[in-house]
């Protein structure tokens, strides 16, 4: 065999080698179901089909057709609305199509959240105020002028009463809702009718929160006042790497079309469509009880942790309504560092997490790269089959590698112990026939 191929065989397998043994608590992530996998190692991951099912640019599509239409309508029906478009091919262009649709090129007005606060790269303009370049891609991509939605730090979340202030005064053509951290329910139902008064959209994205979103454990956008929806379809929801946009608008679903296809690509990646259309005939079976113990666990996790002496944020409101938590770990300062030094003594460990910025570190003169926080998130260790009762042995793994700083090898070997009996994927079809029978019978 070519030796370089035999090398990128090893390579993989000893990456699922790790994970297989490590704890995965990245919130941004999930695991792919046996089924899933399937769908999109298939022919599809091939073949091109631009346009629209019916209307496409190829010939040879008349199952990608098929299948194309059913993930539609699964997504419909788990997110109850009446358009779905299954083409983007990631949440951040999920979130261009919402722009090129509700915005003005160069100059057009948005409100969003800014990054130290929670909000996402592809929310943010070209320069900071100070006028550092951060390359965001509202402001790369479209030009878009942004302005922050008010903060409060101490409840996590967007101030309503300031943020209706700075709307009104800054007449936003779009605004936006949803983050990458993201504890609890943005107000979205009071700000929408504050964004509906200057005539502004209003948007949200979903793409963490989208799978407790469509199982119905968290705030329900579109029922709030979103006029669209752009989510990543591998966070909460555990489907292939893609993205989706959803509206219950009849009269903009034309505007929404052109402005995923042609304008940002041509071909949409058919095989993670395929992937997509069975992760969500998983979700619409076993997304009730999946993302309540996803909700369950991360509680579980907060508490287990603040009872262990972290400073886990939001204990008077319960930690978190989603399926993260944040940890202010700047009392480790001096003995072991902050949040990039912890994120690297957890990893030699194999407990994968990320480093996360505070909404106080920039103005306490900390950087991304070491930040006081970390985000946690039970998505996929959830998915693997764990409880609370887990939550509480991760909490315990976390307090012998950070407080008692005992030996990160021996907590290793006690880590792939602990993950033997965690190897399966659950809340799925165990075998794929099953999935397919779901979906042919849909
Ligand atoms: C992860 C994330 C995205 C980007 O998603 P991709 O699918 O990686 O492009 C967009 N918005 C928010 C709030 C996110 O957290």
């Amino acid at each position: 065999m070519n030796r370089k191929i035999a090398d990128i065989r090893s390579i993989l397998q000893e990456h699922s080698k790790l994970f297989q043994n490590s704890i995965p608590l990245i919130a941004s992530e999930n695991i792919t179901s046996p089924a899933v996998d399937e769908a999109c190692a298939s022919e599809f991951s091939h073949r091109y089909a631009e346009g629209w099912p019916g209307q496409r640019v190829y010939a040879g599509c008349k199952y990608i057709d098929e299948i194309e239409i059913i993930c539609q309508d699964l997504a419909k029906e788990y997110f109850n609305c009446v358009f779905a478009d299954v083409r983007p091919i990631s949440g951040v262009m999920a979130n261009l199509v919402l722009y090129n649709a509700f915005t003005s090129r160069n100059n057009g007005r948005m409100c969003a959240m800014p990054i130290p606060k929670g909000g996402h790269i592809s929310h943010a303009p070209k320069f900071t105020s100070s006028g550092t370049p951060i390359f965001g891609t509202a402001g790369t991509v479209r030009g878009l002028d942004i302005q922050y939605l008010a903060f409060d730090e101490e409840a996590m979340n967007i101030d309503p009463d300031e943020s209706a202030k700075i709307i009104r005064e800054f007449e936003p053509e779009l605004v936006l809702f949803g983050a990458s951290v993201f504890l609890f329910p943005h107000p979205v139902k009071e700000l929408s009718d504050v964004a509906k008064e200057i005539g502004a959209y209003v948007g949200y994205d979903a793409a963490h929160v989208a799978g407790l979103i469509g199982s119905g454990y968290f705030q329900d956008p579109i029922r709030e006042g979103a006029d669209a929806v752009a989510l990543s379809t591998h966070k909460t929801l555990p489907g292939p790497q893609h993205g989706t946009v959803l509206s219950n608008r009849e009269d903009l679903v034309k505007e929404l079309k052109h402005a995923a296809f042609p304008a940002l690509f041509s071909n949409h990646h058919l095989h993670n469509v395929a992937g997509l259309a069975v992760a969500l005939a998983e979700m619409l079976e076993f997304g009730k009880k999946y993302h309540k113990q996803v909700i369950e666990n991360a509680k579980a996790f907060a508490e287990a942790l603040h009872e262990r002496g972290f400073n886990v944020l939001c204990e008077e409101k319960g930690f978190t309504e989603s399926h993260q938590i944040v940890v202010d770990i700047s009392n480790f300062e001096k003995t072991i560092g902050l949040g990039g030094d912890i994120e690297r003594l957890l990893e030699s460990a194999n407990i994968i997490i990320n480093r996360n910025l505070l909404p106080w570190d920039i103005r306490e003169g900390r950087h991304y790269m070491n930040p006081g926080g970390l985000r946690l998130g039970t998505s996929e260790v959830t998915r693997l089959g764990m409880g609370k009762s887990e939550m509480v042995d991760i909490a315990e793994f976390f307090k012998q590698l950070i407080i008692e700083q005992k030996d990160p090898k021996k907590v290793k070997n006690e880590i792939a112990e602990f993950r033997k009996q965690f190897q399966v994927v659950k809340y799925c079809f165990q075998s794929s026939n099953k999935a397919y029978e779901y979906i042919k019978f849909y």
